[in-house]
């Protein structure tokens, strides 16, 4: 890279932490990434990867809110020896929301006041942070432009059939609460190097993309479109995770908290914080943790882990029935890439529609490795492949400036 090539910052503003990543402008090297954490706390934690992956700083101190944590990110990239100012061609933002949409967007004054009244009242424990990390970056770089991208946006192609739920069409109209999906840049990532691991160009491709991380959703893809996916009018709808419950019947949510006199937010914390496998295994939100422990032959941990594959299996086969067969499955995030556990039981007995599994592959693909899991015979591939949100989003936002 030469000391003037231009330059993405990639900004990724959660309630309390901040990640980013700097990608050289046309190409796909990430030059450096870090972490600020405990924004807010007066003992926050700013891990910075030093250009090239020199050594690791590392510091603390207080980071007051995301403007200051955005000047301590600057401070680091643009210090001696670093890059310059000038060199920052565009600042793209992860927004978990986008309301209606369907593509990255220029911020711009009508772009923040849609996000802002539209939807802070979709997402409100996600989109005011990444909102303020907008504000912050504006404040700091005048005169660079900051582009949105929206984890909803993929999911705009799903037709309407698919996105409606039945409940009075008025409450659509009045409140837009309809199916919106989430994690659609890695879905959308993930489908672009499945494609390309396919030799097909994506256009001809069908594919079911699994995004298991602590949250986790999947998605049905037809030519690199999207027809479904698990999570809906918030990321609580789907499969089970680390502590959110997935599908369940809203009769059963009504019962609970009549009979136990429950208020809107305590219910909220139990379904979103206490559910899924930390609810079903009382042990924990974390795989690993439920695997040694159903090993070790705690009974509640192995149902977890069963539950847990179980719906991702029904998902898997739902999906396939709506895309009328597929190319591949895809594995991706933090269980996706690191449990041949997960895949060798969600995948167990598909062998009549297709998907067959080579164990010593399945075993073989961890800790970042990318590749094929499936067997060479078996009709439908299986991948396990990296995400990588915030390249994409650097490659969006380079496109859109
Ligand atoms: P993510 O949200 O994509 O960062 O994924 C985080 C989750 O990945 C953690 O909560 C763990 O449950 C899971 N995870 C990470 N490594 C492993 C592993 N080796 N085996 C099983 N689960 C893992």
């Amino acid at each position: 890279m030469t000391a003037n090539a231009l330059i993405n910052l990639i900004l990724n503003c959660g309630s309390s932490s901040l990640k980013y990543k700097v990608f050289e402008s046309g190409t796909e090297n990430c030059l450096t990434s870090g972490i600020i954490e405990r924004i807010g706390a007066p003992d926050a934690v700013i891990t910075h990867n030093a250009l090239n992956g020199n050594a690791v700083d590392r510091t603390s101190g207080e980071v007051k809110n995301h403007s200051a944590a955005i000047s301590a990110v600057l401070a680091r990239l643009l210090g001696k020896g670093g890059f310059k100012k000038r060199q920052i061609k565009t600042v793209g933002h992860r927004v978990v929301h986008g309301g209606k949409y369907s593509a990255p967007m220029v911020v711009d004054d009508e772009v923040k006041n849609y996000l802002k009244e539209v939807t802070f009242e979709l997402a409100p424990l996600h989109n005011p942070f990444n909102f303020e990390g907008i504000v912050a970056a504006e404040k700091n770089l005048p005169g660079v432009p900051n582009v949105a991208v929206f984890d909803t946006a993929f999911h705009q192609t799903i037709p309407d059939f698919a996105y409606m739920y039945a409940l009075p069409y008025r409450y659509y109209t009045k409140y837009l609460v309809r199916k919106y999906g989430f994690h659609g840049t890695s879905h959308q990532c993930v489908a672009l190097r499945a494609a390309k691991m396919l030799k097909k160009p994506l256009s001809k491709t069908k594919l079911v993309t699994c995004h298991l991380g602590n949250g986790a959703s999947l998605a049905a893809v037809r030519g690199g479109k999207c027809e479904d996916t698990s999570m809906g009018y918030t990321p609580l709808e789907g499969v089970m995770m680390g502590t959110r419950c997935g599908d369940v019947d809203p009769a059963a949510v009504l019962h609970i908290m009549m009979s136990e006199e429950l208020s809107m937010h305590d219910m909220d914390t139990i379904l979103n914080k206490q559910s899924g496998l930390l609810g079903v295994s009382g042990i924990s939100n974390d795989l690993r943790d439920i695997i040694k422990a159903a090993e070790d032959g705690n009974e509640r941990a192995a149902l977890a882990f069963t539950m847990y594959c179980y719906r991702i299996k029904k998902y898997i086969g739902s999906y396939i029935t709506l895309l009328n067969g597929a190319d591949a499955i895809v594995f991706t995030a933090g269980v996706g890439e690191n449990s041949p556990a997960v895949r060798a039981e969600v995948l167990k007995n598909l062998e009549n529609i297709g998907i067959i599994t080579d164990p010593v592959l399945n075993r073989a693909m961890v800790s970042g490795r990318e590749g094929k899991i499936s067997a060479a015979s078996s009709p439908v591939k299986v991948f396990v492949i990296a995400t990588d949100e915030e390249l994409m989003i650097s490659r969006l936002a380079d496109k859109m400036t």
